[in-house]
């Protein structure tokens, strides 16, 4: 039985970005800087809610502000001449159809496709492309429900940014359940589907019940985990308590449970902020009371979270409240990263300093981690071998599972933000991974276990051969 929450109810009011003006606590501000804000606006997401200016954004400390930086756009986030451009054009008046091809080429020149997510990551099933789904990695499948592919509220350094402001058009989001169903029943390999998008959550109870309810049956025993990546816990954390549909949300969690599979609610916390509101503790409490595991992730970010002390103090809550640390990621090289992102040997600091504050039932976190190509890199740390100061890297999860957590090496660079940025320490001519992710990119070879068997190249690793 779930215990009824005391919270009073809200009903959901967001503002985008043509209600900037509507936005009580921004009257304060001169006009020449909300254009800059709508000139920003215009080319990247925008949209929060009423909880979330109320609650969470301490309008004293503007524009310092962690969740002021994380949810209203800032000017940094634009190049200068780009955001004089968009500025003057909206100062001017300008017809809708000319602000809107502005933003649109800058927008195509912020790399709105990272990681190769839509060429590659797209499986197949009887030759045919099977929309609304990814399948990178081995167990896990991801699930992008075409209802689900918006947010109670955007993140400034969203990397699924694209999608938001039309340049995707959807093309991700699966329009059935149907097809994830008979997807799943060919592969038997997968052991976790992990709803996203978006934020499934944005769904009704109806809606994601005809996604998740056949999952449950027999035929899907393969199936250890359901997981639900969400930022509602967050930005919304009604969705668990008083929306019309939250009690029968709280069922169909239950009902999962009842069917022997693991619950697990990826939550997006980037702040401990967002944990320390009476609606956001009694949304965790109600959800771990139904069986489900909350499981926590956010990448780090400058202006957001970019200390020790934040994460610390987070991962300390989520432990506290019952949820378990997860992942620490690294700021995808897309959208206004230049703003945002944080140098790799940066980012390891504050991770290892933060880690090291906390008892061992918070180091189930793991981090930093960047989401790339080839897989999830984690920078396991900085050491000095025969004299050669570098970066140990290894794969937490890769396209190839022979590729994970084998230690490989890249030179010491205090200025890289990414992957690519890296080179192979030790004067070796590339990383042991490249040459078959080179294959797999340009479609000579699929990972060992894809399903086109008659197609499987032998996989290269560390000069030996090796058939899968
Ligand atoms: C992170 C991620 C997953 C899940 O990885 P876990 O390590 O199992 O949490 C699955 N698919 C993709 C594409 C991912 O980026």
């Amino acid at each position: 039985m779930i215990r009824k929450s005391r919270i009073q109810p809200r009903r959901y009011r967001a503002f985008t970005e043509r209600d900037i003006d509507r936005i009580p606590q921004l009257r304060a501000y001169d006009a020449d800087r909300l254009l800059r804000m709508k000139a920003v606006a215009r080319v990247l997401p925008f949209r929060v809610n009423e909880y979330v200016v109320d609650e969470l954004i301490d309008w004293r400390r503007v524009p310092d502000d962690p969740m002021f930086q994380l949810t209203i756009p800032q000017e940094g986030m634009l190049d200068p001449r780009d955001l004089d451009r968009m500025v003057k054009l909206l100062r001017a008046g300008a017809a809708e159809a000319k602000i809107k091809a502005s933003a649109r080429e800058v927008q195509m020149r912020m790399n709105p496709h990272p990681a190769g997510q839509m060429e590659l990551n797209v499986p197949s099933l009887d030759n045919e492309p099977v929309p609304g789904l990814q399948h990178k990695y081995r167990e896990t499948v991801l699930v992008f429900p075409s209802q689900g592919q918006t947010c109670h509220a955007y993140c400034t350094y969203c990397f699924r940014w694209a999608q938001f402001v039309g340049i995707d058009d959807l093309k991700f989001a699966a329009r059935e359940s149907e097809s994830l169903a008979a997807y799943l029943k060919a592969h038997k390999e997968v052991q976790s589907v992990l709803f996203t998008g978006g934020d499934p959550m944005i769904m009704k109870t109806a809606v994601l019940r005809r996604y998740i309810e056949p999952l449950l049956e027999d035929e899907f025993k393969h199936l250890v985990s359901i997981r639900i990546g969400t930022k509602a816990t967050a930005y919304w954390p009604y969705r668990f308590l008083t929306d019309p549909d939250a009690d029968d949300l709280l069922k169909l969690f239950e009902q999962m449970r009842k069917a022997g599979r693991h619950v697990a609610i990826m939550a997006h916390y980037s702040h401990p902020r967002e944990l320390e509101t009476p609606a956001a503790q009694d949304a965790l409490r109600r959800i771990i009371d139904t069986g489900a595991v909350v499981r926590c992730q956010a990448p780090i970010v400058r202006h957001v979270n970019d200390n020790a002390k934040t994460w610390s103090e987070m991962w300390r809550t989520q432990v506290a409240l019952g949820a378990i640390p997860y992942y620490m990621f690294v700021e995808r090289d897309t959208g206004p990263k230049n703003y945002f992102q944080v140098p790799l040997a940066r980012a390891f600091d504050i991770f290892t300093n933060a880690y090291t504050q906390l008892s061992g039932l918070a180091r189930t976190v793991r981090g930093p981690s960047m989401s790339a190509t080839p897989g999830k890199v984690l920078v396991d740390g900085v050491a000095e071998i025969h004299g050669e100061k570098v970066f140990v890297l290894k794969f937490l999860q890769a396209r190839e599972p022979a590729w994970v957590n084998k230690p490989f090496f890249a030179k010491f660079d205090a200025s890289a933000t990414w992957l690519d940025d890296l080179v192979p320490a030790f004067d070796e001519s590339s990383f042991f991974f490249e040459r078959s992710m080179e294959e797999i990119k340009r479609g000579r070879r699929q990972p060992a276990w894809g399903d086109r068997p008659d197609r499987r190249r032998p996989l290269v690793l560390f000069g030996s051969v090796e058939w899968e």
